[in-house]
């Protein structure tokens, strides 16, 4: 079975190991005073990837684990993925002149492992977790296009 990424924004406690142990860079956890909360924020790998859509080289493309991952050797550094991805979950590298995201670590998530809480967990895909990912996307989406 395929396995998910998924987070419990009231197990984070803002320590930032999920940010620093990211070999991508791809995870940013995002504070909320009002309604403290902190929330790590990664790729949410989506079913219709508008990153995928977008890309003119064919640079992404979606792997075993279905993980969105970038063919570096492919990507021109246009940053248009950049630009179509919701969620702001890709990252441009100026010394590789190419872009980064995450890659699920190749089906063990480091974020995962170092977690002191367990608010990021990567667990199989079922339809009502697949759902519950859905919502959490759409609330941050909503969010950060306010912004
Ligand atoms: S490692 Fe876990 S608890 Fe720490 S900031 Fe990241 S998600 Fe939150
Ligand atoms: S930056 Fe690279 S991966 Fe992103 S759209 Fe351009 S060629 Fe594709």
């Amino acid at each position: 079975m395929k396995k998910i990424l998924m987070i419990s924004p009231k197990k984070c406690i803002n320590c930032g190991t999920c940010e620093s142990v990211c070999t991508n860079s791809a995870v940013n956890v995002f504070s909320f005073e009002e309604a403290v909360i902190s929330v790590p924020i990664m790729c949410m790998q989506c079913e219709d990837a508008a990153c995928m859509m977008v890309c003119p080289t064919g640079a992404l493309s979606r792997d075993e684990n279905d993980a969105v991952v970038v063919d570096p050797n492919k990507c021109i550094g246009c940053k248009m993925c950049i630009s179509a991805c919701p969620m702001g979950n890709i990252n441009y590298s100026i010394n590789l002149k190419k872009v980064m995201k995450c890659n699920l670590c190749e089906g063990n998530p480091d974020c995962v492992k170092y977690c002191p809480t367990r608010a990021i967990e990567y667990v199989d895909a079922t339809s009502s977790n697949i759902e519950k990912k859905k919502i959490v996307a759409s609330k941050f989406k909503g969010l950060f296009e306010d912004e």
